[in-house]
Order: structure tokens, then sequence, then C-alpha cells
């Protein structure tokens, strides 16, 4: 990690480097002092020898003016022994070298021993040049000595002079002497200076030292905490243990920040997982979360041998309860649904089961199988648990369930799909049990399907089926039936609903209730619906011409749901009645409650349109839907078709007759015309006409027909 090296690496380097700039400057001074040392011993022994110098001059002077003085007498009488005397004396002194007493031409006359062994001879020394010349008192100096002269005078007769030579060998040891203390005692100072120095630089290390060490404890061990936090952090691992610190300074107040930053973090990772994983309506997983889950377990569970079972539950017709009751009430049979959906996995699903909403009315359920066990055995086992817990939920789910009291009777679909035995991979398993779900909705609805390899086929089918589907009308594959309807007071024919049949080139007839399905969900009724109300009307206009003595027979179409809500249905009906001539009034529509209450504002005002016109509307296979009769205050109808289900069981069942009897009051009271689908008794002719049903379809009346065929009814 850099940040490892950085900040400390960086403090060291800074204190290493002070340190280096202190050494520099010691030894800078080191040296300094030792220049200025040596310049102190020059500079006093200069001084020194400039004193000691002058002391002896100043002596000197004053000894030869003495000596000079006592030798006036003798020079002047050439007192030979006498000047000896003062000579020999000066010479006895000390410090003195030599003393030289000369005449006048600066010949020596005496220089102070017995024998005078220089008498009469010239000095003939370096110095004695000044000397002889000098008028007054003169001070020369060698190394050695210190020369001084002075002239000896009687009045301003000069007689000669007189020379002492002063020795500078003590002076100079003397001074030496006095250096080399001085020197010494400069050392000694020097020494102890540089002592302290090193002393002084080696704290400053020990300091250099601690201060890392501290900044280390202190500061960059914090930060690296903080940083190798926050970098787990970042790479999603919010369970990290945030360094926590009782400090009560700057970097404490950071570990603290730190730490309540992260504990936010983690709290705002779970809100929002929350929020992006959950079904806010129903509170359990969604399609998201349930997604994440099944690949995890797939990746876990492949290879082990072991097995699960995907659940796949659409509840019947909700749409209906949205429809007819509102949203509200559909979002309260969605969360009582999901509660019964949950109790029921809570009891049969085992510990890992997975619930969730994938949205709408679909519910998903994952099954593990608990232990690992030999593959068939298990196989039978996960089966067996996934057939345990559909069959509950099926039971569950199709008792009524009481939303704004009222009681809905709703049922649900379970495809089911197993891994790895139908597919092995997610996205494969959730489409297999969406068709397993298709395959239970097309089996009757309220029930459960394994897939099969087969249940493809069917959805193949399917989609072949709308391929063939596509020009039907136009190859003439499709064509209408008629079936016949009569009025129950006296049984007379009064018209005929066309319906629809597909002749297909391979598969023979299919049923309508099949393929009607498939031209509504792909979208081609909006073609077929219009060639069929305009072929149906045509029909109709050709049986007046036809057979202009009996009286006109209404035709009455089935439109679909989809064929509504494009809004064009007003239109149609319009054209195809002035193309084909058919009065208005003739011409009866179909439609389901579901198609008119979905939307009823919508289907209110399309109604009206229709019925300005003169088109009568009829509610078909009434008393399957919700609308119940008060519906029909709203909606402008102008009857109703009783679905053939109640009237199968009008003779068997009392709550049938009774809720067909109210049908036919209540239709009544508000102008509408009853219609009876589905008869094909004569028990359940009599009793409608007992009850006052006005008119009436079904098999025992007549069959749906070919045109040519009905055209022999009219006769
Ligand atoms: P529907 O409008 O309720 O039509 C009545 C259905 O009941 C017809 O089935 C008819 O053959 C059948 N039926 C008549 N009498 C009896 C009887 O005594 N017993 C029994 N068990 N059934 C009887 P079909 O022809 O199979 O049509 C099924 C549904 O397909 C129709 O129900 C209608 O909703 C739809 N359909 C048929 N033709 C068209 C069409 O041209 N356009 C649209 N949009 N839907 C159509
Ligand atoms: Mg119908
Ligand atoms: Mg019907």
């Amino acid at each position: 990690m850099k940040f490892h090296y950085g900040l400390h690496a960086k403090f060291v380097a800074a204190i290493a480097l002070s340190l280096l700039a202190m050494l520099v400057v010691v030894v800078l001074m080191l040296q300094r002092q030792r220049t200025m040392q040596s310049e102190v011993v020059s500079l006093s022994r200069d001084s020194m020898h400039a004193l000691v110098f002058d002391r002896l001059r100043e002596r000197g002077m004053a000894g030869v003016a003495q000596v000079a003085d006592a030798l006036v007498n003798p020079m002047y009488y050439f007192d030979l022994d006498a000047i000896g005397v003062v000579a020999r004396n000066v010479l006895g002194e000390p410090d003195v070298a030599y003393v030289i007493v000369y005449d006048e031409g600066g010949n020596i006359l005496h220089d102070g021993s017995g024998d005078i062994p220089t008498y009469g001879q010239a000095m003939g020394d370096p110095l004695a040049y000044e000397v002889v010349a000098s008028r007054g008192t003169h001070v020369q100096s060698t190394d050695a000595v210190l020369d001084v002269s002075t002239p000896i005078r009687v009045g301003d007769q000069r007689l000669g002079g007189v020379r002492i030579g002063y020795s500078l060998a003590s002076v100079t040891a003397d001074e030496t002497r006095a250096i080399a203390a001085m020197s010494a005692r400069l050392n000694q100072i020097g020494t102890r200076q540089t002592i302290w120095i090193y002393l002084l630089l080696a704290a400053l290390v020990v300091l250099g030292v601690v201060i890392s060490l501290v900044l280390q404890r202190a500061l960059v061990r914090p930060i690296r905490q903080l940083a190798e936090a926050a970098s787990e952090i970042e790479s999603g691992n919010f369970g990290t243990e945030v360094p926590d610190s009782a400090r009560n300074d700057e970097v404490g107040d950071l570990i603290r920040a730190f730490g309540r930053m992260g504990d936010s973090i983690v709290r705002h990772d779970r809100d929002i997982r929350r929020m992006a994983y959950t079904d806010a309506l129903t509170g359990l997983s969604n399609r998201l979360a349930f997604r994440e889950t099944l690949d995890h377990r797939l990746m876990q569970l492949r290879g082990a041998g072991r097995q699960l079972a995907l659940l796949f539950a659409d509840i019947d017709d909700f749409k209906r309860v949205n429809d007819t009751l509102g949203h509200d009430a559909g979002d309260e049979v969605l969360v009582q649904f999901a509660t019964r959906i949950r109790e029921a996995v809570e009891r049969f699903g085992g510990d890992s089961a997975l619930l969730a909403r994938f949205g709408g009315d679909e519910f998903v359920i994952l099954v593990q199988g608990d232990q690992l066990q030999t593959s068939s055995e298990h196989n039978g086992d996960i089966r067996a648990a996934a057939s345990r817990l559909a069959d509950t939920l099926v039971s569950e789910l199709s008792r009524p369930i009481l939303v704004q009291d009222r009681q809905v009777f709703l049922g649900t679909s379970i495809g089911i799909t197993l891994f790895p035995e139908d597919a092995s991979g997610a996205t494969m398993l959730m489409k297999n049990g969406d068709i397993a779900m298709y395959q239970a909705k097309v089996a009757g609805k309220n029930c459960y399907r394994f897939y099969s390899r087969a249940m493809d086929q069917a959805v193949e089918r399917r989609v072949r089926m709308e391929q063939d589907l596509r020009g039907a009308w136009e190859r003439g594959e499709l064509s209408l039936a008629y079936q016949p309807v009569y009025r129950v007071s006296d049984s007379k024919l009064m018209g005929a609903e066309a319906l629809l049949r597909w002749q297909h080139p391979e598969h023979g007839p299919i049923a309508p209730s099949v393929f009607i399905d498939v031209a509504e969900q792909s979208g081609l009724i909006e073609t077929i619906g219009p060639a069929v109300l305009r072929a149906a009307c045509v029909d109709a206009v050709r049986w007046k011409q036809d057979f202009p003595a009996s009286d006109p027979l209404f035709m009455s179409v089935n439109v679909s749901p989809r064929q509504l809500r494009s809004g064009e249905l007003p239109a149609q009906v319009a054209s195809a009645l002035e193309d084909t001539g058919l009065p208005a009034h003739q011409l009866h529509i179909e439609l389901t409650e579901t198609a008119v209450i979905g939307d009823e504002m919508h289907a209110s005002s399309l109604l009206a349109r229709l019925r300005e016109s003169g088109v009568k509307v009829w509610l078909d296979d009434f008393g399957t839907g919700f609308s119940g009769l008060s519906h029909l205050r709203r909606v402008p109808v102008d009857g109703v078709k009783i679905d053939r289900s109640f009237v199968a069981d009008i003779m068997r069942d009392p709550d049938d007759l009774a809720l067909t009897t109210a049908i036919i009051a209540m239709a009544h009271s508000l102008g509408i015309t009853v219609v009876a689908e589905g008869v094909e008794k004569e028990g359940q002719f009599n009793i409608l006409r007992e009850r006052g049903c006005d008119l009436a379809q079904g098999y025992w009346l007549g069959y749906p027909m070919n045109a040519h065929d009905f055209a022999g009814l009219l006769v």
C-alpha cells in the first residue's frame, strides 16, 4: 500500500533532513571555532609580543641613557678602567646579551670583557651602521636581540656611544609559555563546547526519533487504519470494523466522525437495499432480489447434486378486481394474498424457501431440497414438496377474500419448474415456470402444473397459431356461424348471434375460445373484428332482401374489449351500417362486462354514441364479472345476456335460480332486455319463461349454423 510509506516516510525524511542541516551547521561552527581559536592565539601572541617588546625597549632606553650618563666622564678622560667597570656592571644585569662602548668613529672601546679582544675594531655587525649613523637614541632588533644605542656627548662634542643588546630569549620563552597556556585553555574550552554540541546533536537525534515515533503512533497509524477501513468500505465490505478512539484531539474527532460516517453508510446501504429489493406493497422481496438470490443459490447448488423448485403463482382474473372494484381493492387483495402465500410457504416451504412478488399479480416461490440425497430419491422429494406447497396454495387462495366488505372469489394458477431437471440457468427456469403457469391457466385455472418439454410445444403452437391466423380472413379460412335467438314468450325467431369460425387448413376447425384469445392478445382482432361486423351486416341485409315477407331479424355481433378500447368502434359501426344499408336498430353489439367496466367513463361515452345512432348494446356473459347490478345504472346498455353457466344449473342450484330471477327482475325495472344463453334443455327454457326472461338461445333452440342453413329458418 503506497500510503503505508508515504506519510511516515515523509516525516522521517523531514526530520533526517533537519538533523543533517543541523549537523552541517555544527561542523561549520566547529571549523569556525578552530580558526577563531588560532586567530585568537596569533592575535594574542602579536599583542603580547608588542607589549613585552615595548617594555623592554623603554627599559633599554632608560638603561642606555643611564649608562651613557655614567660614561660621559670616563669617556672624556678616556679612563678605560672606569668604562670597563660601567660596562661590566651593565653586562651583569639580567637579559643583557652584550654591551659595546664605541668611540666617535664607531670603533669598539670596550665590551665589558676583561681583555677586550675586539678593542679598536670597527663594529662589523649588521646593526652597526645605523648605530653609528644615528644622532640620538636608536633602537633596533633582530630575532634574538634588542639593540639600544645612544651617543655620549659633552656639550656639542660627540665622544662616542654605547650599545646594549638585550637578549629576547627569555622574553620569547615567556611569550611561548603564555601562548601555550592560552592555547591549552582555549582548546579546553573548545573541547567542552564540542562535547556540548555533540550532546545537543545526540539529543536532537533522539528528539527526532521520538517525534517520528509519536507521529507514527498519533497520526500515521490512525490515518492508515482509517484509510484501510475506507478502502474496505469502498469495496462494498460495509461490515468492516471501523477504528474507534477515546482521544480528545482532532484525530480523535476524525476517527469518531469516520465511525459515524461508516455507520450511516451502513444504514443507508441497508435502506437502499431494502428499497431496491423489497416490494413496497407487500413487503416481500421483489424481482431483483429474487433474481439475485436465485443466481446465488444456483451457483451454490450446481455440482452439489442438490435441487430446487420454482413455483410461479398468478392470480386468476385479477385484472377483473382492478377493473371492477378499483385499484385500492386490487392492492388489498394482493396484500391479503401475499399474507396467505407467506403463511403457506412458512409451513411447507422449508427454512431456505424464498418468496417474492414479481409485480402485478405474480408471486414466485423458491423451494430448496434440504439434504444431500441420492438423485432420484431427492428428485421425488422436491417434487413432492413442491406439489404439497402448490396444493396448499391453490386451496388457500381459492378461499373467498373480504375486500371493502365484499366477498371476492379468486383463484390462482401455479407453474412449477425443477432445477436441474428442467433447466440449469435462472433465465430458462423462469421462462419454464411462466410456461407451466400459463398451461395451468389454459387447463382451466385454479390449479398447478409441472413444467414439461411438451409445454414448450404448446407455446410454440400458440406462436404458430398467431402466424397462421394472420391473413386467415383474406384467405377465406374464417367464416361466420349464426345461432338463432328466440323470444321466450312465444318462441318466435327474433335474431341471430354471429359467431366466428376458423377452419385451419391443416388442423381443421379451431375453437373460438382458443383462437379469439390469440387474436386478442396479438392485436389481430383489430382487423378481424371490423371484417366480422361488416360480413354479419351483409348477411343480415341479404336475408331481408331474400325473405321480404318475414319480420326483419336483428344481428348480434361480438366485439372484443380491445376493439372497444381503441375508441374506433362507433366509426366502424357507422361505416358498416352505411356501406351495407342495415338499419341501425337491427344491429346489436355484444360486449363482455370487463370490456365495459374497465374504464367506465370512456366506455359509457362510446356506448352512448353507439346507442344514439340506434344500435343496441348488450352485455355478454353477465354474472361472471364483479360489476353487479348496480353498475347497470351507470353504464348505458339495452340488454344483458345471462351467462350460460347460470342457465346450466338453473334447474339444480337454487342459488343460480335466485340470481337469474334477480337479474331478470332488476333488468326489467331498469327497462333492460334479458337474454339467456346456453339453453340446452326444455326445462331450462320453461323456467326462464316462468321468470319472464325476454330472449333465449342455445343448442335446444338451435345450433350455430352457416348463413345458408340459417336462411332455411326464414322460409
Ligand atoms: P359468446 O358470445 O358467449 O357466445 C356464445 C357461445 O356459446 C358460443 O360459443 C356458442 O356456440 C355457445 N353456445 C350456444 N348455445 C350453447 C349451448 O346451448 N350450450 C353450450 N355449451 N354452448 C352454447 P363459441 O362460438 O365457441 O364462441 C365462444 C366465444 O367466442 C363467444 O362467447 C364470444 O365471446 C367469442 N366470439 C365468438 N365469435 C366472436 C367474434 O366474432 N368476435 C369476438 N370478439 N368474439 C367472438
Ligand atoms: Mg356473445
Ligand atoms: Mg356469452
